[in-house]
């Protein structure tokens, strides 16, 4: 083969491989095996420039910053969806519809997947340009970015037509969205809000090799062109779906508006375990003919409706709005509610997020306010119910000190959080940051609990980590409920934490976006801590899946001075600054590239320490059973769905004996 063909067989190898991993979720090889098909062909099409595709799969890892989205007028206009609450809104709009064309109607029943709207435009095959739903009449163009996103085909199969859009949702899995937020919450940051808004928010970022990192997925609902020889809605979804498109298959066919009202019911309970954020329902006339009939009113179809499930929503009266100082110094505004059950909880606070927040709402104490629960993590007001509201009441005033230390706040442009600038000086920042520090996720010290800290903060008797050395038990004696047995356990708990693997030392140390995975992949390359300390922001971005920000993070919190006596501190201390020549001598690489899952009960090792092998090994240790795992490793009682789940996915299940041998 020429470089021109092998490039080309490689692009379609992969593009195969690509539907199977993020279409099907039903991979036929290894990640590692990707790994070096996509590579090699990188390296050729490096050597080759003349042989460029705009939709090669090296595309697909981003790469491109797009500074200001270009607008694009839509084709067809992206209308919004007019909203149904009940039984009698669905057949007051049957009998509009009835009216106005002939025939039996038949309607499609389809999930209203939560995310942002996308309108996809494909010529010949490929995938031409991507667009927001923007105001419906024009949007951005987000396409560098849309490319990233391995569900969306850069290329088609099948008997496609030449040219049209198609149109569908951007969003973000709730396991996806959960990890992103663990590793931000690690890293001090507030948490995403809710899956939607991350998943619009990530088409606008201006570097697309951000937007390839996160777990997106692109959920396609209709065709739009001319002549497309299709004649029904549900032929849409199974045309879509046989070009290589993503469609949910959930999507059903009523043929009256009690069979629609049967969906419904179905789905409002059992939406809860689609992987997805859904909101709703959306129904549509079946028939093309009749849409094309029935046209549309100024903003919504009329052979379509969103019939929307009920959030679930609670009104009480807001006592008093509070504010917490985090160990990063971002202050949140917390409403104190009176309590109220919601969703099978009772409900006593709800973070009021930011000052836009609260002036964008008046949310102000004494109001009675509407409260739901929906996709989110902590309930959130959504309104004021202003008829309600009692004569006297005044605007909120947001704090423009600190609550604790009283340092007047700053607000950084761009950012809707005001933080409180005094990090050294303000008590929760310097507890919050000795409370991350001993945490079971970092040094895990026994005997010291956080109030414990707070208490040790407040006599004065310590101010950061490394002061936790020089604690002696007659110093904690005097401080209140510390019997002399517990001053003991405590100084004990410290003492040991000096056995602490380094790449826990690391997290702990709390330096902003670097998480635990960060942390261990920060150790694993450098192995001590002068190695880390010596790096520059090029060093660290060269490192597989270290970006931009935590570098500038690293290499920041290690110019500080302040900082870098703490390390040398903690290092006098005898606490573990680097790899252990035991863990060193145990790490390999043997199982690069292959993703496992652990199940049930083992015999010779713990399950944490079966993690901790595949880890030491190269390999990466995941919760649930996907395409993506290369082997379940069973024990004693394995989960009957898991294992289900595994045999109808065809992943490999292996004995802890199997494992072990894998390893030796
Ligand atoms: P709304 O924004 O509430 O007016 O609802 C309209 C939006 O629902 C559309 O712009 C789509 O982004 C979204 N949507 C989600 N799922 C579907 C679906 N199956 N069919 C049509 N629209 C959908
Ligand atoms: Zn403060």
């Amino acid at each position: 083969m020429n470089p021109e063909q092998k490039i080309n067989a490689l692009r379609d190898e992969l593009r195969e491989h690509n539907y199977n991993y993020y279409v099907l979720d039903n991979p036929t090889i290894s990640d590692y095996e990707f790994d070096m098909k996509l590579k090699e062909l990188q390296e050729l099409e490096t050597a080759h420039p003349e042989f460029y595709d705009a939709n090669s799969p090296t595309l697909r890892v981003g790469g491109e910053v797009t500074k200001n989205f270009e607008t694009i007028p839509h084709t067809y206009r992206m209308y919004s969806l007019d909203n149904s609450y009940s039984k009698e809104d669905l057949e007051d709009w049957e009998k509009r519809i009835k009216k106005l064309v002939d025939g039996d109607i038949q309607y499609t029943c389809e999930l209203k997947y939560d995310g942002a709207s996308m309108s996809l435009t494909y010529e010949n095959g490929k995938l031409l340009r991507a667009v927001t739903r923007g105001d419906g009449f024009q949007g951005d163009n987000v396409t560098t970015n849309v490319k990233t996103i391995k569900s969306v085909p850069l290329q088609l199969k099948g008997d496609y037509p030449p040219l049209f859009e198609i149109r569908g949702e951007i969003v973000l899995p709730f396991d996806g969205f959960n990890k992103m937020n663990e590793e931000r919450v690690a890293a001090g940051e507030e948490p995403y809000r809710n899956p939607r808004n991350t998943a619009s928010g990530s088409l606008k970022l201006q570097d697309s090799s951000e937007v390839a990192k996160r777990p997106l997925e692109c959920l396609l609902y209709s065709i739009k062109g001319e002549r497309l020889g299709i004649t029904t809605q549900f032929e849409n979804l199974e045309k879509a779906r046989a070009w290589g498109f993503k469609v949910p298959n959930e999507a059903k066919l009523a043929n009256s508006i009690d069979e629609v009202l049967e969906y419904v019911a179905y789905w409002d309970v059992h939406r809860h375990d689609l992987p997805y954020e859904t909101d709703g329902v959306v129904i549509k006339v079946n028939n093309l003919q009749q849409q094309e009939e029935l046209g549309h009113t100024s903003k919504a179809p009329r052979w379509a409706m969103a019939y929307k499930f009920k959030a679930e929503q609670a009104s009480t009266v807001l006592n008093e709005i509070t504010y917490q100082v985090g160990r990063t110094g971002a202050i949140t505004p917390v409403a104190n509610l009176e309590p109220v059950e919601l969703a099978g909880t009772i409900v006593k606070r709800a973070s009021l997020h930011n000052a836009d927040q609260i002036a964008k709402l008046d949310i102000r104490e004494g109001d009675t306010v509407y409260v739901e629960k929906g996709g989110e993590i902590i309930p959130k007001i959504m309104g004021v119910d202003l008829s309600r509201r009692k004569e006297g009441i005044v605007p909120t005033q947001y704090i423009t000190h600190c609550p604790e230390c009283h340092t007047q706040l700053i607000r950084k442009e761009g950012e809707a959080q005001h933080y409180c600038p005094n990090v050294s000086g303000c008590p929760p920042q310097i507890a919050g940051r000795i409370q991350h520090y001993i945490s079971r996720k970092a040094m895990d010290i026994e005997g010291l609990g956080g109030e414990t800290v707070v208490l040790l903060v407040e006599n004065q008797l310590i101010e950061n980590y490394a002061d936790l050395y020089e604690l002696t038990a007659d110093q904690v004696i005097p401080l209140e409920r510390m019997a002399e047995k517990s001053a003991e356990n405590l100084v004990q708990g410290i003492e040991a934490s000096k056995q602490i693997p380094f790449e826990r030392v690391l997290f702990a140390l709390g330096i902003r976006y670097v998480g635990e995975t960060v942390a261990k992949k920060l150790a694993r390359h450098y192995k001590t801590i002068d190695a880390l300390m010596a790096a520059s922001e090029e060093d660290l971005v060269a490192i597989d899946e270290i970006g931009d920000r935590i570098a500038e993070s690293v290499v920041s919190f290690f110019d500080s001075e302040e900082n870098r006596a703490l390390v040398n501190r903690l290092k006098a201390h005898g606490v573990q600054l680097q790899i252990s020549e035991e863990v060193l001598a145990n790490q390999t690489d043997t199982l690069q590239g292959k993703t496992f899952v652990v199940s049930g009960v083992f015999a010779k090792v713990s399950r944490n320490e079966l993690k901790k092998l595949i880890e030491d090994n190269g390999g990466k240790v995941s919760g649930s059973i996907s395409g993506k795992t290369s082997f379940v490793v069973a024990g004693e009682n394995m989960g009957p769905s898991k294992r289900t789940k595994a045999e109808s996915l065809g992943v490999p299940i292996i004995s802890e004996d199997d494992f072990l041998t894998m390893i030796a």
